[in-house]
């Protein structure tokens, strides 16, 4: 059965308006902004648009009713102040402050470890104070997932909604919203402030239904402020043509610097792994840390090397592979967290994300492209961050040199410079 009405939630006037319409004879999907034509169909009743088909469908024959929320301001927010900011941290969010007051869009970027969500935190209470509606939009439900009861402990007077797929908190009515991109299709003229978290993630990166989403979710006012620890290139320029106002924070909140991998060179790495051996010199590294108790992030470019892998090390050492389509994802993570084993293999699900204290990093194959300078910069960064080990082992293990690898080790280098206190670098975005 077909649903004739879909439903958008709004902060503007109430009405109904069509799913899919015809401008200048061509289709155009009003709810997801598609108008590529090869991705509108026909079906029994009339043209339906492919490209948010898996949000249920938008066609000719069906009507966005653009229902208006009315939400009550809590007038006793007045939240106490919640965390301790570094000097930096706070430059950083008066900065925020100030983007938000000037309605200006902002771009902020902070090392991994920097503690960025932290310095957007005055910014979300200036605007839930003045009665405004936040969103706090990430590319990823695992993140959503791991800031919500973040969110709930220190905006504890606030009513937090979370949406991502399977959500139970759907179409229920809040102040601040920690969601998935994906779920601002949802929303229409809505927000008076969006936070997007990793915007150099995926799904969201070079994404533009959802950049879309967020275009359409937010009032036409509403300024928008990307985090992000590796910014791409579409943004840096933004920022060199002045569209947008930006922040960077070179230093982790532990003020220590980031680590800096070492480059080893091994030969025929993934072939040698698929016919069951392991190149030496990663093997030896690996049994070190043994003896160090240091737990080890092991990542690898393709499911096979990392099946073939835990085949070979699982005779030396206690180890688990974990991948994206995995079943049980989250409890090998969980046991990886708490330290029930000490090696993690994993693909570049985990280059994001997850925080261990004490742990030691290395990728195998790293000249495979999918390790670009972005995802090289992000998986050292999950090294260190706990301010008892700032120090950390990071090794790259690649059958040669590329691009990638010497532009991520330049950017980590540049980081720190400017962390030290040259600020002639700063600007050379
Ligand atoms: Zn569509």
């Amino acid at each position: 059965m077909v649903n004739n009405m879909l439903v958008e939630y709004t902060k503007s006037t109430e009405n109904i308006v069509k799913a899919v319409e015809i401008v200048k004879n061509k289709y155009y999907c009003v709810r997801c902004g598609n108008n590529d034509q090869s991705e509108f169909f026909i079906d029994d009743f009339g043209i339906y648009c492919r490209k948010c088909l898996n949000f249920g469908k938008s066609s000719t024959y069906q009507k966005i009713w653009r229902k208006e929320i009315k939400i009550i301001f809590n007038e006793s927010y007045c939240l106490k102040k919640v965390v301790n900011l570094s000097n930096i941290q706070k430059i950083a969010s008066n900065k925020c402050l100030e983007s938000f007051k000037n309605k200006r869009d902002m771009l902020l970027y902070a090392v991994c470890g920097a503690g960025k969500t932290e310095v957007v935190y005055e910014v979300i209470l200036r605007a839930l104070n003045l009665g405004n509606i936040v969103c706090f939009a990430t590319p990823r439900k695992d993140v959503v997932l791991e800031l919500v009861p973040r969110f709930k402990r220190d905006f504890f007077q606030v009513s937090i909604v979370a949406l991502y797929g399977g959500s139970p908190d759907k179409g229920k009515v809040g102040n601040l919203y920690v969601t998935t991109t994906h779920q601002l299709i949802n929303y229409y003229q809505f927000f008076d402030l969006v936070i997007i978290d990793e915007v150099d993630a995926f799904p969201y990166y070079n994404n533009k239904m959802l950049a879309g989403f967020i275009k359409k979710a937010k009032k036409e006012q509403a300024p928008i402020i990307y985090l992000t620890a590796t910014p791409p290139k579409y943004y840096t320029n933004l920022i060199r043509r002045k569209k947008i106002d930006h922040f960077i924070i070179p230093n982790r909140f532990h003020n220590h610097p980031l680590p800096i991998p070492k480059i080893v060179l091994t030969y025929s790495t993934a072939k040698k792994i698929l016919k069951g051996n392991c190149p030496k010199k990663i093997l030896l590294w690996l049994l070190k840390k043994q003896q160090l108790s240091k737990r080890v992030f092991i990542f690898v470019p393709k499911i096979e090397i990392g099946i073939a892998l835990e085949k070979i090390l699982t005779k030396y050492i206690k180890c688990r592979f974990v991948y994206a389509e995995m079943k049980e994802r989250t409890q090998i993570i969980n046991m990886f967290r708490n330290n029930k084993i000490q090696y993690i293999i994993t693909t570049t699900i985990l280059e994001r994300g997850v925080t261990v204290p004490n742990v030691d990093v290395c990728i195998i194959n790293c000249d495979d492209q999918i390790f670009d300078e972005r995802a090289i910069v992000q998986i050292v960064g999950r090294a260190g961050r706990h301010p008892k080990y700032p120090f950390s082992d990071v090794v790259l293990f690649c059958d040669y040199f590329t691009l990638e690898i010497k532009n991520a080790v330049k950017q980590i280098k540049k980081m720190n410079k400017i962390a030290k206190g040259n600020k002639n670098e700063m600007y050379n975005m």
